[in-house]
């Protein structure tokens, strides 16, 4: 499970502008979606050999009319509790400002790990501005500039030393499946469906983390575990408060499952929630199965299912792989089903190509379809392998990997995917200088 690091402060310090430089394009084929990366709240970040969970807390300010400092209490409450590392920026231009006083007490007296950083110092010329904020009782303050890049490695280089050690993944052939989606969609209606089911047998112990319920069960021989996120088996009454952290729980378990089960409401059609969600599933390299759940209220309905079926094209087409399902979780039907499109994106997930197989499609591709020249020159391929599994990722060893063009990325991701059996599962091609 990774670690989420949270970037706290006042409005317009900086937050977003951080945010979205370290969650910035390392994978073309996730970020180019239109929409998704935009307004989203939690990344995925590679820095250096270290990945963690990147939460932004920017746009919290504008909710409601609750007077500011509550609103900021709750917040740093709220941060504390979820994540592991906080970043801390004030506006390292105007010095000490009315709020942050008392933020850095409640950071204080948390215990967690805090890292100071006064943004806006654009170079060394400002960096004269920061030694006021030692003030704020910290042990070291970072200078940084979030839009130009300034103090960033000096500032992530201890952050990700404070990261603690990844548990290496449990290594059984169990395929972990997390169900996911907004409020109502019918969740725990399936899981109880599952698990209540006469084929389905679940093991006596749980495994209990701080935010979720690992169920085993085994079902017709092949051993599952559930991710049951806190709630969404043993609902409480009282529904959570649906504001911006409330997914929090969802991204963590997106963390460690492999393939994500992201429930619609079919009578409903698709709407903001179930895009970003299916986003932050593929932001991680999980695979994805759409459940058109209450598919009872519409299957009746040749109207409604033509709207549904063109809403998922548009709104969802950056996941078309995705396999989907239509189910009703209230009647059970389809619920079988499921565990055929589990089984078999499963297989995909994971599935192995051997060296030799990669290289001498590769080359069939290469015949088909050139990289094109460039006005820079010519891209080289050498050799290409699988290193990993869970999704299948590639690295293609090339003379410039500056010179490859997405759309010629894109295609060679939809070829490996029709040549390599990958239809259903995210993929991912890396390109490193030989
Ligand atoms: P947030 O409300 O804390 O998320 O702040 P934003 O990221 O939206 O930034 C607020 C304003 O500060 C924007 O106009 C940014 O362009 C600007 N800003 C952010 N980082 C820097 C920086 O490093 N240097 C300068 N000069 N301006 C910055
Ligand atoms: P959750 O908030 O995602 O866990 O959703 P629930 O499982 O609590 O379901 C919300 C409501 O939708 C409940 O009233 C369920 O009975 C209902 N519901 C769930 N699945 C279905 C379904 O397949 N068909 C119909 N008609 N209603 C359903």
């Amino acid at each position: 499970m990774t670690s989420v690091i949270t970037i706290l402060g006042r409005p317009n310090v900086g937050k977003s502008t951080l945010f979205n430089r370290l969650s910035r394009s390392r994978d073309a084929l996730v970020d180019d979606i239109p929409g998704i990366t935009r307004d989203r709240l939690y990344a995925s970040v590679h820095w250096g050999d270290r990945t963690f969970t990147l939460m932004d807390t920017g746009g919290f300010d504008e909710v409601g009319d609750e007077p500011f400092m509550d609103l900021v209490r709750e917040q740093v409450r709220k941060a504390v509790e979820e994540s592991d590392i906080i970043i801390f920026m004030v506006d390292g231009r105007q010095g000490i400002m009315p709020g942050d006083e008392e933020i850095a007490h409640m950071l204080r007296r948390s215990g967690k790990k805090v890292f100071l950083a006064a943004n806006k110092i654009d170079g060394p010329e400002h960096e004269g501005l920061t030694a006021d904020f030692y003030r704020l009782g910290v042990e070291k303050v970072f200078p940084l500039s979030a839009a130009h890049g300034y103090g960033l490695k000096a500032l992530m280089n201890e952050v990700v030393k404070e990261l603690p050690e990844e548990t290496p993944e449990e290594n059984d052939e169990a395929v972990r499946v997390a169900v996911l989606g907004r409020p109502n969609v019918g969740k725990s209606s399936l899981v109880n469906r599952i698990l209540g089911s006469e084929r389905v047998l679940v093991s006596d112990i749980p495994g209990t983390t701080r935010d979720s319920v690992d169920i085993r069960f085994t079902r017709r021989g092949r051993d599952y575990v559930l991710i049951d996120t806190a709630g969404i088996r043993r609902k409480s009454k009282v529904r959570e408060k649906i504001d911006k952290f409330s997914m929090i729980k969802a991204v963590k378990s997106l963390d460690r499952c492999h393939l994500a089960v992201v429930l619609l409401d079919a009578s409903e059609g698709v709407v903001e929630q179930d895009a970003r969600i299916c986003g932050y599933a593929l932001d991680r390299g999980r695979g994805l199965i759409l459940g058109l759940n209450k598919w009872d209220l519409v299957k009746h309905d040749p109207d409604t299912r033509r709207r549904l079926l063109s809403a998922l094209d548009r709104q969802l087409k950056f996941v078309s792989f995705a396999p989907r399902i239509t189910l009703s979780a209230r009647t059970g039907e389809h619920v079988g089903k499921l565990f055929e499109k589990i089984d078999h994106l499963s297989d995909q997930y994971g599935k192995r190509i051997g060296t030799g197989e990669v290289n001498r499609v590769l080359e069939k591709i290469f015949q088909l379809k050139p990289p094109p020249l460039t006005g820079k020159g010519r891209l080289k391929f050498f050799y290409a392998t699988q290193i990993d599994v869970r999704p299948p990722t590639f690295v293609l060893f090339v003379n410039r990997p500056e010179l490859i063009h997405f759309s010629y990325e894109r295609f060679l991701a939809n070829q490996f995917r029709e040549r390599f059996g990958l239809d259903q599962t995210p993929i991912r091609i890396f390109f490193r200088k030989r």
